[in-house]
């Protein structure tokens, strides 16, 4: 069945971090969007996956941030592709809205890996900064737009498989100890829904409502 809601939007450029993440940076073609929101991306056979958009609702470029699974069905295709390309993707959707909708609360952005991208979007659209961000990845080459996070909010990063001088060696949940759970704070967790899982058990335990902890999980298991 034809969705007449696609759109096609031209590759600029797709930058490779390294042999597994890559960024995909397309023209926007004034697609609206809301930071949080992501798209489903089509290979040209119509395979699809959802991506989420890792740039600001103010900018004219439309970023993804993705990590290469081997032998997966899409991923890899879309690394293939080369600035000229067309790629067809579906409307905006979500619901996922870090520190929106939320007042003056302050909020807190825990993320692993890619699950940084819709911080990043987030970022790079409100100038209001996380009382704290926590980012697990794996390799310190992972660690998708730190420099900039970094300037803008305190930030920790753990790193999972190597040793570095400058980070956390270890996953991201060893980390939680050094939020301090000011009453009427918001969690952001994205990523590897086991990450998601640990840390809103934590947080239920430390007396955090329900409410106050919002997740999308990227990645099962
Ligand atoms: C709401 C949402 C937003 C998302 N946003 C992003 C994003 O911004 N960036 C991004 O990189 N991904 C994101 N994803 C994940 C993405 O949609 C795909 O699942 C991912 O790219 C793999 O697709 P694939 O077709 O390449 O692999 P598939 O063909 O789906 O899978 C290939 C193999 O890899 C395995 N696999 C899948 N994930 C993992 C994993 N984490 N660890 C180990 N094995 C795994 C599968 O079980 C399968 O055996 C998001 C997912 C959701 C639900």
């Amino acid at each position: 069945m034809i969705n007449l809601d696609y759109t096609n939007h031209r590759v600029i450029d797709v930058r490779v971090m390294n042999e597994e993440l890559f960024e995909l940076v397309l023209e926007r073609n004034k697609l609206a969007f809301i930071p949080g929101d992501c798209a489903a991306v089509y290979t040209d056979d119509g395979r699809s996956r959802p991506y989420s958009i890792a740039s600001g609702s103010n900018e004219n470029e439309l970023r993804f941030v993705i990590r290469k699974m081997n032998g997966g069905e899409v991923s890899p295709w879309l690394m293939g592709r080369r600035s000229g390309d067309s790629i067809r993707i579906t409307p905006p959707f979500g619901w996922f809205r870090p520190g929106q909708e939320i007042g003056e609360a302050p909020f807190v952005f825990i993320a692993t890996g890619t699950g940084i991208a819709p911080f990043l979007s987030y970022r790079a659209t409100f100038d209001k900064p996380p009382v704290h961000c926590l980012y697990g990845v794996r390799r310190e080459s992972d660690a998708i737009g730190f420099s900039k996070l970094r300037n803008w909010c305190p930030i920790r990063l753990a790193v999972s498989r190597e040793q570095t001088s400058d980070h956390h060696h270890g996953r991201v949940t060893d980390l939680l100890n050094t939020l301090s759970l000011t009453p009427g704070t918001h969690y952001y967790c994205c990523g590897l829904e086991s990450m998601i899982n640990e840390v809103g058990e934590w947080l239920r335990q430390n007396g955090v409502p329900l409410m106050n902890i919002h997740r999308e999980v990227f990645f099962h298991g």
